[in-house]
């Protein structure tokens, strides 16, 4: 039986319950069956609602969809070694956030639910409002004040209200949380729909090889949507006997703003209180992690690591990136930054998968500044 999970306490809530979080404060988790009819995705669209029958949805008819998903693989070369990156900016709003946003806005109009919240620093905030504009639903999106101005612009073309919040994003956050205490948190931080969005890429990467796993997959790290979204995605395809074995998941944060570094290299089992310097990339740049010690555990149970970059590094790769023909935003170029550190590292002959997260031309502004 499909039910949400307490992922502190254990308590359990029907899947429909119109919650975010537990009674307890916890984060919930979906307790899903997923099922993966190889045989019949051959004659389905490339996207990612291809694999219906592993997203915890009830009826087609809530789907809301912008023709998301199943973006392309291409190879790139790192100081010899081939690492295969998916192309996670090409998605309708420019970045993989639309994974999330179009299960978990189609789970908010199964619910029936009219007004939602978001909190981001951009490019979630884009994501939830295109799929409210798709669904009809009204969104209220909270930023922090110094956000993009391409990303503003694209939140508010959608047609959602903009909320700016004076100071960090932790402040932001905080601004959310309390206008979500009457209406439905369409977190992506917190809501355990926004994960099973995100797990797509997994099961699209492992088709994409031939229903096989690769051997490392590295993903960056601020709240960790994509990290887990992996977790989850891989888990389910190992337990189902699609794949025979986990890859590792290697998170890269800004040596900036790297408690889960921190964490997983101390052995704590609680995310540290760091002092957060500014980073070019400002998108992973979370010093709260909602979820934060199960992004740790993950990466702990995968037998992965965490790689720290600095901004040096991420200029450099997103120098190198766009230079090889890429246009990806500066917080994608730290996920490069760390492929570039982890492959000079080690060379075990195992196929290595990483991501680009964000279009360039969100940042353009801030490309100019750094390249210009
Ligand atoms: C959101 C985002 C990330 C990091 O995602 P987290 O969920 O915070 O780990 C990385 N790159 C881009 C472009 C993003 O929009
Ligand atoms: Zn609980």
């Amino acid at each position: 039986m499909s039910q949400l999970v307490c992922s502190t306490c254990r308590a359990t809530y029907p899947l429909n319950d119109v919650r975010w979080k537990c009674d307890c404060g916890g984060a919930l988790d979906i307790e899903f069956a997923p099922l993966f009819d190889r045989k019949q995705l051959k004659s389905r669209k490339p996207t990612m609602w291809r694999y219906r029958e592993a997203l915890p949805l009830d009826s087609d008819a809530n789907i809301v969809s912008l023709g998301e998903g199943f973006t392309p693989l291409v190879e790139m070369d790192f100081d010899g070694r081939t690492v295969l990156i998916k192309q996670d900016q090409l998605f309708p709003t420019g970045s993989y956030k639309d994974r999330g946003a179009a299960l978990l806005i189609s789970k908010v109009k199964e619910l029936g639910v009219q007004r939602v919240v978001e909190d981001s620093s951009g490019n979630a905030g884009c994501a939830v409002a295109a799929y409210c504009a798709r669904a009809g639903v009204a969104c209220e999106i909270f930023v922090p004040e110094d956000t993009a101005a391409a990303k503003l612009a694209q939140i508010t073309a959608y047609g959602a209200t903009l909320k700016k919040v004076p100071g960090s994003r932790e402040d932001t956050a905080r601004a959310a949380l309390r206008a979500a205490a009457g209406r439905y948190y369409a977190s992506h931080s917190w809501n355990p729909f926004f994960f099973h969005g995100t797990k797509t890429f997994a099961f699209e990467v492992c088709e994409q090889l031939g229903w096989k796993s690769p051997g490392t997959v590295i993903v960056p790290v601020g709240n960790g949507t994509l990290l887990l979204g992996c977790a989850i995605g891989f888990r389910e395809l190992l337990g189902a006997g699609v794949i025979d074995r986990m890859p590792k998941l290697v998170g890269v944060q800004s040596a900036n703003c790297a408690p889960l570094h921190r964490a997983f290299k101390d052995g704590a089992d609680a995310v540290p209180h760091i002092e957060k310097k500014p980073t070019i990339a400002e998108g992973i740049a979370i010093a709260e992690p909602a979820r934060g010690m199960q992004v740790v555990e993950a990466v702990r149970r995968s037998g992965g690591e965490f790689v720290i970059v600095d901004d040096a590094e991420i200029e450099a790769a997103l120098k190198d990136t766009c230079g090889k023909g890429f246009y990806i935003e500066p917080t994608s170029a730290a996920t490069i930054a760390g492929v570039k550190k982890h492959v000079a590292g080690s060379n075990d002959g195992d196929t290595v998968l990483s991501v680009f997260t964000g279009h360039g031309l969100k940042a353009a502004e801030k490309v100019v500044k750094l390249l210009g």
